[in-house]
C-alpha cells in the first residue's frame, strides 16, 4: 500500500512555525518511503477561516519548497460526506440526536433530571449524563419529524478504552468514561472537527498521520469514529511541542510575527536554512552532523528519529538581528557562507535590487567583480539583508557610518584625518607606476604605516571604517582591492565621516 500523508492547517492565520514543521515532517517521511504528500485546507471554521490566510499558507509552503501531490483538498468541500456519515451512525444506533436546547434548559424536567444525576454522581462528571442518550429510536424519529432541533452525538460505550501504538510517544490509552459524547454535526448542520477529520482521512486514503502532540486528546476521540465507522485507523505519528525559550507555550497570540513563516522569509533567511533548522526541532538523525541538504534529510528522515521531548525555539522577541545564539540564525549564516555561489547570486540579486543597489552590469560587464564581491563579503553575513545593509559600501557611495565603529576607529586616533587622505596620495602616486593587487597595496600600506611610526591596525582600521562604514569585515587587503583604487583614493580623502562627529 502507498504511504500517504497530509499536512491539514486551518486557514485561521498566517503558517507559523509549528505548522511548518509538522508539514516539513509529512513531506520528509513522504518523500523517504516513496508516497503521498497531501494538502487538505480545513476551512469549516467559516468565522474565522480567511482566503488569505490560505494563500499566506500556501506562501509559506511554497517558500519552504514543500511541493505537495495531488489537487489541494478544501474541507468544506466535503461537508455533505460529513453529514451522511454522521446520519448513517444515527441510523445504525452508534450516535444519538440531543435534543437539548442551545441555551440552559428551560423545560424543567430535564433540568431536574440534570441536577439529580449530578447529585447521584457526587461531583463526578459522568460523560453519559445526557437525557437524550437512551431515547427510544421511534420518539427521537417523531421529534425530529415535529422539526425540533437536535445535534448528533457520538454514543461512546461506557466501559473501555481507546488505545493505539503511537509511532513516537507508543502505547496511548484513554478509558471511554474521560471521553463525552461527542458532536459530530451541530444543531444547525455544520459538521464539527473530528468528524470532519476522520472522514477526510478515510477518504484521502491516509495511512500515517502525523501531527503536534496537542492533538494527541483528539486522536482518541476520533478512533472511537473510526471504531463506529468501522473502518481501521491510520497509523499515527505525534510531533513533541515547540516552546518558546521560557519553556512556555508558543503562541500566535503572544509572540505574534515572531512565530510566523513569513518574517524569517522577509529577515532574509534562506528557505533551504530554515527548513535545515525546521528539520532538528524535534528530530535528529542520530548524529553530530547539523547541516543537511534536503536530499540528505530525505534519506535520512524517519519516525523513529522523532524526539518525545519538547523542542524549544530559542527566539529573541525584539530585535531579529540579535538571534545569534540561535541555531537558525547560526545555520543561515553557514548556508550563505558555504553554499555554492552561483546558488546563492539568485538570492542576493532581488535584495539589492530592493535596496535599489542593483546595477545590470553586475549581470554583464561586471559580473566578475560582482561574483568575488559576493564571494568575499558573504563570510561574515548572517541573512540576505546584509547583503544591502553592512554591505551597502560596496555597492554605492551612500553609506551611513556606524557611530562606534568612528569612534574606535578614527576619533580615537585624530593623526588619522590627515595620515589617511596622505594615503589616498600615495596611492595614486604609487599605482600609476604599479597594478592595485593585494600584494602591492600590503607594500605600500606597510612602508607608509612604518613612516609615520604607527602600528598598521591603525592604519587599517582607520581605513576600513572610512571604506565601508563598519568596524568589522573581510580581510582590509581585499577590500582596498574590491573598493577599486579610483574609490578608495575618494573615500580616504572623504571628510564626511570626520565632519559627522566634530
Ligand atoms: N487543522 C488542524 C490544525 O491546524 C490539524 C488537524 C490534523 O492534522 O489532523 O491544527
Amino acid at each position: 500500500m502507498t504511504t500517504r500523508v497530509r499536512f491539514a492547517p486551518s486557514p485561521t492565520g498566517y503558517l507559523h512555525i509549528g505548522s511548518a514543521r509538522t508539514a516539513l515532517f509529512n513531506y520528509l517521511y513522504a518523500r523517504h518511503v516513496g508516497g503521498k504528500f497531501l494538502l487538505r485546507i480545513e476551512d469549516t471554521d467559516i468565522a474565522r477561516s480567511t482566503e488569505e490566510s490560505t494563500r499566506s499558507i500556501l506562501d509559506g509552503l511554497a517558500w519552504l519548497e514543500l511541493e505537495h501531490d495531488e489537487e489541494i483538498v478544501f474541507q468544506s468541500d466535503n461537508a455533505d460526506k460529513h453529514r451522511s456519515a454522521a446520519r448513517k451512525l444515527l441510523a445504525e444506533g452508534k450516535a444519538y440526536r440531543d435534543f437539548t436546547p442551545k441555551a440552559e434548559p428551560t423545560d424543567q424536567n430535564v433540568k431536574e433530571g440534570i441536577a439529580e444525576r449530578a447529585r447521584a454522581n457526587q461531583g463526578v462528571k459522568n460523560m453519559r449524563d445526557n437525557p437524550y442518550r437512551d431515547l427510544s429510536a421511534n420518539e427521537s424519529d417523531a421529534r425530529a419529524a415535529a422539526g425540533e432541533p437536535f445535534a448528533i452525538r457520538l454514543k461512546v460505550a461506557e466501559h473501555g478504552r481507546t488505545a493505539f501504538d503511537d509511532a513516537v510517544y507508543g502505547i496511548q490509552e484513554r478509558e471511554y468514561a474521560d471521553t463525552e459524547d461527542l458532536v459530530l454535526l451541530r444543531s444547525d448542520g455544520h459538521p464539527l472537527y473530528n468528524l470532519a477529520v476522520v472522514c477526510d482521512d478515510i477518504e484521502m486514503q491516509i495511512t500515517h498521520v502525523i501531527r503536534g502532540q496537542d492533538h494527541l486528546t483528539n486522536t482518541h476521540k476520533q478512533i472511537l469514529i473510526y471504531e463506529a465507522l468501522g473502518v481501521t485507523p491510520p497509523t499515527f505519528a505525534h510531533l513533541p511541542l515547540i516552546m518558546a525559550p521560557n519553556k512556555g507555550k508558543l503562541s500566535k497570540r503572544k509572540h505574534g510575527e515572531v512565530v510566523s513563516m513569513t518574517t524569517y522569509r522577509d529577515a532574509g533567511f534562506l528557505a533551504a536554512a530554515f527548513r535545515n533548522f525546521l528539520a532538528l526541532l524535534g528530530w535528529s538523525a542520530g548524529e553530530e552532523q547539523e547541516i543537511y541538504s534536503l536530499e540528505e534529510l530525505i534519506q535520512k528522515f524517519s519516525l523513529e528519529g522523532i524526539h518525545r521531548s519538547n523542542a524549544v525555539f530559542n527566539f529573541h522577541e525584539s530585535d531579529p538581528r540579535k538571534w545569534t545564539d540561535d541555531k537558525a540564525i547560526w545555520m543561515n549564516a553557514e548556508y550563505i557562507r558555504t553554499m555554492p555561489l552561483e546558488d546563492l547570486l539568485p538570492f542576493v540579486k532581488p535584495e539589492l535590487k530592493t535596496a535599489k543597489l542593483w546595477r545590470e552590469e553586475y549581470d554583464d560587464d561586471e559580473r566578475g567583480w560582482f561574483e568575488r564581491t559576493i564571494d568575499l563579503i558573504r563570510q561574515r553575513f548572517f541573512t540576505l539583508k546584509d547583503f544591502s545593509a553592512q554591505g551597502r559600501a560596496y555597492f554605492s557611495e551612500d553609506y551611513d557610518f556606524d557611530a562606534a565603529a568612528v569612534e574606535k576607529n578614527l576619533v580615537k586616533f585624530p593623526d588619522l584625518r590627515s595620515w589617511l587622505p596622505e594615503l589616498a596620495d600615495r596611492f595614486e602616486a604609487e599605482f600609476e607606476k604599479q597594478r592595485y593587487t593585494e600584494e602591492n597595496i600590503e607594500t605600500v600600506v606597510k612602508s607608509f604605516t612604518e613612516e609615520k611610526g604607527t602600528k598598521l591596525g591603525v592604519i587599517m582600521n582607520g581605513a576600513r571604517t572610512l571604506l565601508t562604514g563598519v568596524a568589522v569585515g573581510p580581510s582590509m587587503l581585499a577590500v582596498f582591492e574590491t573598493i577599486g583604487l579610483e574609490k578608495t583614493i575618494m573615500r580616504l580623502k572623504s571628510q564626511v565621516a570626520w565632519n559627522a562627529v566634530a
